[in-house]
């Protein structure tokens, strides 16, 4: 066997996803791109702010763009420029030297994880949850323990509390959530940093809260409470991925408590695994945030998008619960086995991720992040395939 053994099962389940992009690009080889209706990728296309691209352009004609090696860490302008906004945003005093620049929000959870967790230990994750905390998990040789959230999908705390153990390292949240577009509220919030505190406190043994953040900014009137504010022992992960429309350009940052426990600690490890992979963030998009940190991109049209999928969902009759932010809903499937109801939505030309890539079958996930007419377009397709369900149970 040329590849190690854990690899193949890894490597098996990667192709269920690649085959699902093939047979997307296929269908509209065959059917024309405007007449099939994709909202299984994440990937966002509502256009970087203006402001980002006049500081590029600014940027690439500076004689002050430096394309050497970057500090581990980052350059110091946007540690500096990040500190701030998050001091902001949290009302705590947030130190630039514990903020680390990485390739994505990916790359600061692998990083986090790497410095915190020891093969075995537990990283629980409110269900459904993001696919890639699988992969990052396994990274690490951690057990990802799935813990269900309410009918809401909001935190159920009881449910946390009762599924911390001995071997409990990280909690690990994601608000606003992907894929249920569900805002946690500041009283959730301030719960579950009790029940972090009072677990660590009766465990002896210091669990962290890391809270991955990259749609922070996409929120259609929820008030997003600060994680800082509610739990010193959080560390926070985030990119420019969706707030500024940057997903391919892979930048991202980390920012740890100043009161978290071993806090200097955990960002030195951290630092040496970002040196260890990629030895610095990509430079020039560090350079250019920098100057944009207060940018976003146009909320209104994910918003926009937001009610006209929950339209047509209401009028053919699908069980949902309204998002509050971010850009996907996660309806029910109107039949137990949602990976058979994705393929009867496929006979209608609508692509979509059955709900149990998320670990909660029995569901399935849209992303709206495409044009307002992919969605229009998509109405009487979503309508005939409820028709097939009933007729199917
Ligand atoms: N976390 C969540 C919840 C996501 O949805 C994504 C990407 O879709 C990521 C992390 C990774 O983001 P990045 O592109 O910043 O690595």
């Amino acid at each position: 066997m040329p590849i190690a053994e854990r690899m193949i099962r890894r490597v098996q389940e990667f192709a269920v996803i690649k085959n699902m992009f093939e047979e997307g690009r296929q269908l509209k080889a065959k059917h024309g791109e405007h007449n099939v209706y994709d909202f299984s990728l994440g990937n966002p296309d509502v256009p970087p702010p203006a402001a980002f691209r006049k500081a590029l352009r600014e940027m690439t004609e500076s004689d002050a763009l430096s394309f050497g090696y970057a500090p581990v860490a980052g350059h110091r302008q946007v540690l500096e420029g990040l500190a701030e906004r998050l001091r902001g945003e949290h009302g705590v005093a947030v130190r630039p030297d514990l903020i680390v620049m990485t390739v994505g929000a990916s790359g600061a959870l692998n990083d986090i994880f790497r410095a915190l967790v020891n093969p075995g230990e537990e990283i629980l994750v409110p269900a459904p949850y993001f696919l890639g905390y699988t992969n990052y998990a396994f990274l690490v040789d951690a057990v990802l323990k799935p813990v269900p959230t309410n009918r809401r999908f909001h935190l159920d705390l009881e449910a946390i509390a009762a599924a911390v153990t001995p071997r409990t390292r990280v909690v690990l949240v994601n608000s606003p959530n992907n894929p249920t577009g569900a805002v946690y509220t500041a009283a959730e919030i301030n719960e579950l940093g009790q029940t972090l505190e009072k677990a660590s406190r009766r465990l002896g043994r210091r669990i962290y809260l890391v809270s991955d953040e990259p749609y922070r900014k996409i929120t259609f009137g929820a008030a997003i409470p600060s994680v800082f504010a509610a739990y010193p022992h959080t560390i926070i992960a985030n990119s420019f991925s969706k707030e500024l429309s940057l997903a391919g350009e892979r930048i991202g940052y980390f920012a740890v408590h100043p009161n978290a426990e071993d806090a200097q600690e955990i960002v030195d490890a951290a630092m040496v695994v970002n040196s260890m992979h990629i030895v610095n963030a990509p430079s020039l998009l560090q350079q250019v945030v920098a100057k944009v940190l207060g940018e976003s991109v146009d909320v209104a049209a994910y918003e926009r998008r937001r009610d006209l999928i929950c339209g047509i969902m209401q009028e053919t009759g699908y069980e949902f619960t309204r998002p509050e932010g971010a850009f996907y809903l996660f309806p029910k499937s109107p039949i137990a086995d949602d990976a058979r109801f994705t393929d009867i939505l496929k006979t209608e030309r609508i692509l979509v991720s059955p709900g149990r890539a998320f670990g909660t079958p029995g569901y399935f996930r849209i992303s709206y992040a495409v044009p307002e007419a992919t969605i229009a377009g998509s109405r009487e397709g979503f309508q005939r395939a409820m028709r097939k369900a009933s007729m199917t149970s």
